[in-house]
């Protein structure tokens, strides 16, 4: 049975304040679904205990960083808490070869580049439920001491008046539902009329069948 007519998979971008839970939600995507393929940034940022280089980020000098950034590398970066963070345009061409879906997980400047020089892309702006949540959420993760953490949260509030821009807007409050909405949205997407691969092509062979199933009609 057909489904849906092939199409184009499209980079998906997840942005929030940090703490919110983005990257709980572009891994979970990536296990739970084969089309989402992580888009590993590079950054200059130093690994936290348990990342390993190229999976979680490719870690660069700001050197290397600013030679990709000369060479036109780099679809979008930006300066994130002090270091320099960037999506390789490579990432984005292999997900399209491959036709599955990059899930970018990027800070808001960054998503608004991404919107300008990569316009198929869907845009999510991932809502933290509470306050007391993002900060229960942001302390538990044990990655920032409490002076980062609440230079976060002061950026935090900054970002949400960003979150208009975006396409859509999921709270995660719950995470399996926070996976799902977006699930279900990059679904709703792939269906859009412009996604479709060769649609003029899918209309005429549709309506040849059609002709052939009038004739049939009066066989
Ligand atoms: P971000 O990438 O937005 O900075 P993380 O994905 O690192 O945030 O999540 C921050 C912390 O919150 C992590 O410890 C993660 O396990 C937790 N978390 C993420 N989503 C939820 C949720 N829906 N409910 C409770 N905890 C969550
Ligand atoms: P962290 O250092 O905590 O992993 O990430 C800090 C922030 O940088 C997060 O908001 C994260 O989404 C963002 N970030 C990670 N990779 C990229 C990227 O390639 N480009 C941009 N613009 N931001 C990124």
């Amino acid at each position: 049975m057909r489904t849906g007519l092939p199409y184009r998979p499209c980079p998906l971008v997840l942005a929030a304040p940090s703490g919110t839970g983005k990257t709980t939600i572009a891994h979970a995507l990536v296990e739970s679904f084969s089309q989402f393929v992580f888009s590993v940034s590079a950054t200059t940022r130093a690994p936290r205990a348990g990342e390993t280089n190229g999976v979680d980020y490719d870690f660069l000098s700001r050197e290397a960083f600013e030679e990709l950034i000369r060479a036109d590398r780099l679809a979008e970066w930006a300066e994130v808490h002090g270091n320099l963070y960037g999506t390789p345009h490579r990432n984005l061409e292999a997900a399209a070869e491959r036709g599955e879906h990059a899930v970018l997980d990027i800070d808001v400047q960054g998503a608004q580049q991404i919107r300008e020089r990569v316009p198929d892309a869907v845009l999510i702006f991932v809502f933290p439920p509470s306050a007391s949540a993002l900060w229960r959420r942001l302390t538990a993760r044990g990655t920032e001491d409490l002076s980062e953490v609440r230079r976060r949260l002061r950026a935090a509030k900054g970002e949400l008046s960003d979150a208009v821009l975006f396409d859509y807007i999921v709270v995660n409050d719950d995470l399996d539902r926070a996976i799902s909405r977006v699930h279900t949205i990059v679904e709703a997407e792939s269906h859009r009329p412009h996604r479709a691969l060769d649609l003029p092509g899918q209309v005429t062979r549709l309506r040849s069948e059609i002709d052939g199933v009038i004739d049939e009609s009066r066989a």
